[in-house]
């Protein structure tokens, strides 16, 4: 099914009978070419690429519950490309330019709005690296500018100005930053590879892997054992439990970050706006709800949920940033499962077992990245080799120590 205007109108005097499901519920079948463990926005987007750009057939996702219920439908729908590393510049920046045509490629109405992001520093210091980071991105072909305090106080003129603390010095501004809607992007990849003879099989959980001869064969799921001859694992906060079926143990931690959406406001937050001073992001939905989030949770977990004492955390950031949102109700709070990586950067990579494959990794940012990580998945799996724009998230630069910090902050999951 194509959604068009004459559709559209076609059904508003048919009732809206007509109207087809989204994407089908199909038979799963005993054998399959490839299979993509993962029905979040990494394993979908991937599987719409290798049947639309690298010509593959014979394709199933394999997602434990419904799709959208992971991390893909708990974000805060941030994209970017606002990297200071080249590895991750080039391809975050990859990554926004087939956001740009996304919806006309998928037929699927995503909300792209680039309503543009803004980094706010506080101090000289702050200020330099921020130069230094606009300038990579610059280089790397993407958009940046500097804003000064006083062009910043014509757009959000209620800030804090003069905080004694955290003075607002200036932003770095990306205008074709901004906004997704989160689900709309797992239902429209869906839909697309639905249509290219994708099988999208829910309620299917991965339970375990079949290795012979250092071979991987095929998974055994809760529908039973299902052929295959390769395996893509894309399950984010699930990847170290896992890969720990076939004896891995990965570079990755699983915090539980958390969202959080107050009542609907009237329309006061142009575009996303980020605290430079503390972990604090805020945008506003089309809804008029602030939706804004900060750290993950201190402690591992693989648990759904948070708890309070983030909430608290956040709201204090917020404050310091905002005083004029704290009059504001809070409506609705949720988490999802984080995989973290220990250098803050993706991987995205062979295993030691021929015809198992690894995406994970994606920490804070994994929403923006879903189309380029589902391309160059895509590409690993048909080629055999990795697309050049991830042939750095290698998992053995953690052995090798060819790190791609790009906080510099070291081997710390929780500060990425
Ligand atoms: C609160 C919050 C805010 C965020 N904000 C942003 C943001 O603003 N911008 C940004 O870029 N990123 C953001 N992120 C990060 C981003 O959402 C994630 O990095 C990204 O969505 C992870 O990839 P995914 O979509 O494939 O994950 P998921 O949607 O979690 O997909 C993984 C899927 O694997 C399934 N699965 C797990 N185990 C199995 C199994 N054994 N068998 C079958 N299926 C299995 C799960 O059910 C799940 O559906 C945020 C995340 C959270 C939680």
């Amino acid at each position: 099914m194509n959604y068009n205007f004459i559709k559209l109108i076609k059904e508003a005097f048919n009732n809206n009978d007509g109207w087809e499901k989204t994407w089908k519920n199909p038979t799963l079948k005993k054998h399959y070419d490839i299979l993509i463990i993962g029905g979040g926005g990494h394993g979908l987007a991937t599987a719409y690429y290798l049947a639309s750009e690298f010509k593959q057939k014979n394709i199933a996702v394999l997602e434990k519950g419904d799709i959208g219920l992971g991390n893909v439908g708990r974000n805060t729908t941030i994209i970017r490309s606002n990297y200071m590393l080249n590895e991750n510049e080039a391809f975050y920046e990859f990554s926004l330019k087939l956001w740009e045509g996304l919806e006309q490629q998928i037929n699927y109405n995503a909300m792209v709005s680039q309503r543009g992001v803004l980094n706010l520093f506080h101090s000289d210091a702050q200020r330099d690296s921020f130069i230094r980071r606009g300038n990579s991105m610059l280089i790397n072909g993407a958009d940046a500018e500097l804003y000064n305090v006083n062009k910043i106080k014509t757009i959000y003129p209620y800030l804090d100005y003069n905080n004694a603390r955290f003075p607002i010095k200036g932003g770095l501004f990306q205008k074709r930053g901004g906004t997704v809607r989160h689900d709309a992007v797992a239902w429209g990849y869906a839909h697309a590879a639905d249509k290219l003879g994708v099988d999208i099989i829910q309620n299917c959980e991965v339970n375990g892997f079949k290795v012979t001869s250092g071979n991987c064969v095929g998974v055994e799921t809760n529908k039973g054992f299902i052929k295959a001859k390769k395996v893509g694992c894309a399950v984010a906060g699930s990847t170290s439990i896992l890969m720990s079926k076939v004896n891995m143990t990965l570079p990755i931690e699983s915090h539980v970050l958390q969202a959080y959406v107050s009542e609907s406001l009237k329309p006061i937050i142009p575009g996303v706006i980020t605290f430079g001073a503390g972990h604090f992001y805020i945008s506003q939905s089309d809804k008029g709800g602030l939706v804004f989030g900060g750290d993950i949770d201190g402690y591992n977990s693989y648990a759904q949920r948070g708890g309070m004492d983030n909430l608290e955390d956040v709201c204090e950031s917020g404050l310091a940033l905002m005083p004029i949102i704290g009059k504001a109700r809070l409506l609705r709070m949720w988490g999802g499962i984080m995989d973290m990586s220990m250098d803050g950067s993706p991987i995205i990579d062979k295993t030691h077992i021929n015809g198992l494959f690894i995406n994970a990794g994606w920490c804070y940012g994994g929403f923006k990245a879903i189309p380029a990580s589902g391309w160059c998945f895509a590409h690993l799996l048909s080629k055999g080799y990795s697309h050049p724009l991830s042939e750095n998230f290698s998992l053995d630069r953690f052995k090798n120590g060819y790190m791609i910090d790009e906080k510099g902050q070291g081997a710390q999951p929780n500060l990425h």
